[in-house]
């Protein structure tokens, strides 16, 4: 049987992040990627947002880990020259009920280490994007945006120049947890024995971790799933800063997000579904988009809305339950030597990934 000292399932942001901490450790790694290229799940579906830490709840995982992933991000983006921007962004408040909304965002965000929101008048916000309407706003200097690709391609450089190594088209159907290793079985049966095994694979990880013999089956939680669904805008963007309304229970509002290329998309809504694979965007939610954000930008013209593409969230907790934190999971945990599992990992895990990458080598290292 090959042995391997660590293995990684799943080659998008999050694995190749803890991939890479763990090759710079000096551990040697293998990364198992199912598919014929790197980042084509979640990882190549989202909003690449640097989120700044504002919403999560104080002392969770996501607000920890994003906060400090932001600035890792920033600085490895600068270093590597991987293209990013420090757009910032504007939470909006466009009736005066939705006013007092804005402090206690502020509040909250100052907890999780987040400082730097500035409160805005009308007048002040509308001097930044002169084609937003609201009747307060909160501004945040530090979201920013991201090239997830390039990201993801400069990772695989890292892990490569420190030895590690990456098999494509390397699905891993089970494991056999015991003796103080882990037992990887691919789809073709070939077996892997490994000291060290990190479960990186997204929407699939908590089936996968089902099919792990030797973890308690009370270490997996279910899971669920929750697409969201993006619109372009056809024509310029209206804004440079990213736009997001107060957020309304259950998501953050129909908010407006631009890519490096100057692209504008509205979106991704919250639509609960049964596959993960179930990555069409109806263009009939499209309707609701235009009320929803015409409250901020008025002037959207009629017709400019155009079906986008659709990320999946890998959730933890279901409709009308409070949201979930990352789940990470080592040995102390779950009992299992050598294993850590990443479950949940849904936004802001491309701005986290290079914290999780060291909080989940930590994890290996303290065994
Ligand atoms: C709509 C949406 C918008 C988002 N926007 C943002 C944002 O703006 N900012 C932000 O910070 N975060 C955002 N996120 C979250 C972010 O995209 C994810 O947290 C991140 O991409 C997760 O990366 P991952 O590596 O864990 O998972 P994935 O990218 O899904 O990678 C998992 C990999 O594992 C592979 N795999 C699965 N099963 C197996 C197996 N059995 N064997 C081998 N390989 C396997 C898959 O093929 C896949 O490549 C968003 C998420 C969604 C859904």
């Amino acid at each position: 049987m090959e042995e391997i000292d660590c293995a990684v399932i799943g080659a998008g942001v999050v694995g190749l992040a803890v991939a890479r901490a763990l090759a710079l450790a000096g551990r040697e790694v293998l990364v198992l990627e199912s598919e014929r290229a790197i980042g084509t799940g979640t990882s190549s579906r989202n909003s690449e947002v640097i989120h700044a830490g504002i919403y999560y709840p104080e002392g969770s995982l996501k607000a920890k880990l994003c906060v400090e992933g932001k600035e890792l991000l920033y600085a490895y983006a600068a270093e590597r020259g991987v293209p990013h921007r420090r757009c910032g962004k504007l939470i909006v408040a466009t009736s005066p009920g939705q006013a007092d909304q804005l402090e206690a965002i502020r509040v909250k965000a100052a907890a999780n280490g987040v400082g730097d929101l500035a409160m805005m008048t009308a007048q002040q916000a509308i001097a930044l994007e002169p084609q937003l309407h609201c009747v307060a706003a909160l501004h945040s200097p530090s979201t920013g945006i991201v090239d997830s690709h390039a990201l993801m391609l400069s990772l695989l450089g890292d892990i490569e120049n420190s030895g590690g190594m990456l098999a494509l088209k390397s699905p891993i159907t089970r494991a056999e947890c015991g003796d103080g290793t882990v037992v990887l079985i691919a789809e073709d049966g070939t077996a892997l024995r490994c000291r060290s095994v990190v479960n990186a694979a997204g929407l699939g990880a908590p089936s996968l971790a089902r099919r792990f013999e030797g973890l308690p089956s009370s270490a997996v939680p279910k899971e669920y799933f929750a697409k969201g669904n993006y619109f372009t805008l056809s024509g310029r963007a209206p804004f440079g800063r990213l736009v997001y309304p107060v957020p309304e229970p259950g998501g953050l509002g129909v908010h407006l997000t631009i890519d490096l290329g100057g692209q504008a998309k509205f979106g991704p809504d919250v639509q609960w579904v049964s596959s993960p694979d179930d990555l069409v965007v109806d263009p009939t939610r499209g309707d609701d988009f235009y009320a929803e954000v015409r409250k901020y930008w008025p002037a959207l013209p009629d017709g400019a809305l155009i079906p986008g593409y659709a990320g999946m969230r890998p959730k933890i907790s279901g409709p009308g339950e409070p949201a979930a934190d990352f789940m990470i999971d080592g040995p102390d945990s779950h009992g299992v030597q050598g294993l850590v599992n990443l479950f949940g990992i849904e936004s802001p895990g491309l701005t986290s990934s290079l914290a999780i990458g060291r909080h989940v080598a930590r994890l290996l290292a303290d065994e």
